[in-house]
């Protein structure tokens, strides 16, 4: 089921459930399906969640680790972006000024159901409400400058998420591709991954408490490159959906 964060007309903050046949969400109130479908067209998409946090894990893909001659981490390398830097589905994307680089990331990001702390592998699938597309846009120029992530990775506008939540997929196993202005720039599938969905939740968890809402985006795929302004960058996620968005 796809679950739609949206705003539409006077209704602000709507969550509804995308029927695919029909092209309509359907607003769940007091348990109850409102009568009245709402055609997903006439909506604005909002973010799917408020994080508290963003956790994103790097080189967790072989091929990406090689292009960037890094070695595979024994253990998930993890660093944070902020809430500030999330955008929704065509929301624009701001180069900032100060990078001469910014990159794209196409990943399989995992939306947190439920406030979890110290999970173990096999329970961690209780905790996840759902699955998204995310876009770990990187000043690739300033990452290479300095030592800390938190620079290059936290502009606002960052952290493109969407369009919905998918909640009923396979995430070991999903096709990923990313396309700038409708090339396929990055092309690899999850079961590619070092560490698991299921394995980074229990880890992160571990460290610390993840809160409903909060996204761990779970590292990129190789093919990584620039963006420049007036491109359209998409990231497709099998049975998830397209997230989309231009650079300005
Ligand atoms: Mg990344």
């Amino acid at each position: 089921m796809k679950i739609v964060h949206f705003k539409y007309n006077d209704l602000e903050n709507i969550y509804g459930y995308l029927d695919e046949q029909s092209g309509n969400i359907l607003v769940i109130e007091d348990g109850k399906v409102k009568d009245k479908p709402i055609p997903i067209n006439e909506v604005k998409i909002l973010p799917v969640s408020m994080p508290t946090k963003i956790v994103a894990v790097g080189l967790n893909y072989k091929d990406h680790a090689m292009e960037m001659d890094k070695p595979l981490p024994e253990e998930p390398l993890i660093f944070l972006k902020p809430s500030s830097a999330v955008i929704a589905h065509k929301e624009k994307i701001i180069k900032p000024e100060i990078s001469k680089r910014v990159d794209y990331e196409g990943e399989l990001a995992v939306v947190i159901g439920r406030k979890c702390k110290n999970v173990e592998v096999e329970e961690a699938k209780e905790y996840i409400l759902g699955y998204t597309c995310f876009n770990d846009v990187t000043a690739r120029d300033l990452q290479q400058k300095d030592i800390q992530y938190t620079r290059a990775k936290s502009f606002d506008t960052f952290a493109p998420v969407g369009p919905w939540i998918e909640n009923d997929v396979d995430p070991t196993n999903l096709e990923i591709k990313t396309y700038v202005n409708d090339r396929v720039v990055q092309h690899s599938n999850t079961s590619n991954m070092k560490f698991n969905v299921f394995f980074l939740v229990s880890y992160i968890s571990k460290i610390m408490t993840l809160m409903p809402g909060d996204i761990i985006a779970t590292g990129t795929p190789a093919g990584v490159g620039p963006l420049m302004s007036g491109d359209i960058v998409k990231v497709e996620i099998e049975g998830i959906g397209i997230l989309e968005n231009e650079v300005v």
